[in-house]
């Protein structure tokens, strides 16, 4: 078997794949997407729904829209579709199997992951009861309406206030289905509010914060669930347990970057965001070795992951290209009331146009600043009239904050009521 040789190659043709693929050509990289599905645009062809490209494009997009956009821009590239990559050794040397090809080692001189994520199962959350048909995620459902035309069931109970759930109760209340309630562990929404109004308030939706199923009914299909209300510790109150009937449940309830690929090669990870320690070039712990999308957080925005993989992209490019030129670094860490921050690493001397993402402990709604400490010091700040868990903010490090880190140290960010 005679290797495929190329300058980068990209793992996932998602939209954080096919921009990183965009950007690396575009920068005169020598590129190969591989993608495990027949089709591009990851998850975006089944999000048939608006609310894509309002960045990028300065138009309100569907996600196949959205997709089309980059898979039209990535037209010329080199990839193999139908195609999972199984193991990635340093180096890099990429294996791969697909229907059509077989087996296929791939030589490249940078590697950038954006692998997406998956959904969290019932198996991952562990409800007790019997295993009776109707009980899938939310993304399964939306594949099964909104690709194949096929409603999963009349009567659902959604486990989780994640987008997905919330953007299905209200597909399958348009496709005709009754949905009982959305069911919230947490006392707070895990998804956008913009979803809460326009997917469960528009549509007359019950949401319940603080309950959870507890037990899942039913012989062959689904009868009911027990859904009871939790404490502050979230553990069940078994006085409040009330039966639910209905045919099937949603689960949105987290999704897990799929980074097995990532761990192989040896890559820091997060344990907050469950993806690679990145930079501010997208770049692993690992050199040459780049990450983007949902594969490094997960993402409210479909812009922003391609934004991201466009970085990586270019970054990727100039890796193979150059090689790495040896830089030091600065750690950026979550303060207080902050969960989770990206990048977690800057390369010094620190480019003042650095955004840095992060996602809030939990819900202020109220006035707030964002901060951006080095060494005690104040050195940027944000003002925002609300903080939610469920919505990604950022904030530029600015000139201030790039000065300070030449001077040593490292950034922390944190939130803090105004
Ligand atoms: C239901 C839903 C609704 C959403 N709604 C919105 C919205 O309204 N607006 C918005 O802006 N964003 C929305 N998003 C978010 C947005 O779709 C995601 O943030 C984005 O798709 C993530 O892009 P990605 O490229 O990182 O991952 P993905 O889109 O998941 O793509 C990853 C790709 O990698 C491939 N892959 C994985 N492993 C391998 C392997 N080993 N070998 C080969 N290929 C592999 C997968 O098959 C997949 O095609 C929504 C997301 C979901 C799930």
């Amino acid at each position: 078997m005679t290797p495929i040789q190329c300058d980068v190659a990209v793992i996932g043709g998602g939209p954080a794949g096919l921009a990183a693929a965009v950007a690396a050509t575009e920068a005169g990289a020598d590129t190969l997407l591989l993608e495990r599905h027949v089709e591009l645009g990851g998850v975006l062809p089944q999000c048939i729904h608006p609310g894509f490209g309002l960045k990028l494009f300065g138009e309100e997009l569907t996600g196949p829209e959205y997709s089309q956009r980059w898979v039209s821009q990535a037209a010329g590239i080199r990839r193999l579709t139908d195609t999972m990559v199984v193991s990635v050794s340093p180096g890099f040397t990429v294996w791969a199997t697909g229907p059509a090809s077989g087996l296929l080692e791939v030589r490249s001189g940078s590697l950038v992951l954006a692998m997406g994520c998956r959904e969290r199962t019932r198996g991952a959350i562990a409800i007790a009861g019997t295993r009776p048909a109707g009980v899938m995620t939310a993304g399964t459902a939306q594949r099964l309406v909104n690709v194949h035309g096929h409603m999963p069931g009349k009567r659902f109970v959604i486990l989780g206030s994640g987008d997905i759930g919330m953007i299905m109760a209200r597909r399958l209340t348009w496709e005709g289905a009754e949905v009982v309630g959305v069911y919230e562990l947490l006392p707070h929404l895990a998804g956008l509010r913009r979803n809460y109004v326009q997917c469960l308030q528009d549509n007359d939706i019950p949401l319940h914060l603080g309950h959870t199923v507890t037990e899942i009914h039913g012989d062959r299909r689904l009868t009911g669930v027990t859904v009871c209300g939790v404490d502050q510790a979230m553990c069940p109150m078994p006085a409040t347990a009330q039966l639910v009937p209905a045919d099937t449940l949603l689960l949105s309830v987290g999704l897990i970057p799929e980074n097995e690929l990532t761990r192989a090669l040896g890559a820091e990870m997060d344990a907050v965001t469950g993806g690679p320690v990145v930079d501010d070039r997208m770049q692993t712990t690992v050199p040459g070795l780049f990450a983007a999308g949902n594969v490094v957080q997960v993402h409210d925005l479909a812009d922003d992951v391609s934004l991201a993989g466009a970085v990586a992209g270019r970054e990727a490019a100039a890796y193979a290209r150059d090689g790495t030129a040896g830089a030091a670094w600065a750690r950026v860490t979550p303060g207080s009331g902050v969960r989770s921050v990206v990048p977690q690493r800057l390369r010094l001397p620190a480019d003042p146009a650095t955004e840095i993402t992060l996602r809030v402990r939990r819900p202020v709604e109220q006035r707030c600043h964002l901060l951006l400490t080095v060494r005690g010091a104040t050195v940027a700040r944000r003002r925002l009239d609300y903080a939610r868990p469920g919505e990604m903010v950022s904030l530029s490090l600015g000139a201030q904050a790039a000065q300070a880190l030449r001077e040593g140290g490292d950034l922390a960010v944190e939130v803090v009521e105004a």
